[in-house]
């Protein structure tokens, strides 16, 4: 006998799912690089928590202007972060696309 789960869900229609119309806005301007900021603070590859910070939901590498990180250690955040694509501790794209 095929035991039928009771259908008493009461979904509660609560959740807003509107976007934010702010949400360009909302980037932090950082002057400084926060690289140049704080020495103790490395690019590394398997630093996926700090690499994390510089990658936007889609997996996309965040821009200078967003960031605020200077020329020299944008260069070195880009080629950590492919660098630890492929080792696939970052993602490609965001989990969203998939
Ligand atoms: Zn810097």
């Amino acid at each position: 006998m095929a035991e039928r789960p009771d259908r008493s869900d009461r979904s509660d229609r609560s959740d807003r799912s509107k976007r934010n119309r702010y949400d360009r806005q909302r980037f932090q301007r950082e002057r400084e690089c926060r690289f140049c900021a704080s020495p103790s603070m490395k690019i590394d590859y398997k630093d996926i928590e700090t690499l994390g910070r510089f990658v936007s939901d889609h997996g996309k590498i965040r821009s200078r202007r967003q960031t605020g990180t200077c020329a020299k250690h944008q260069r070195k955040l880009a080629k950590a972060i492919k660098r630890s694509r492929h080792l696939a501790l970052l993602p490609f794209t965001g989990e969203s696309l998939r």
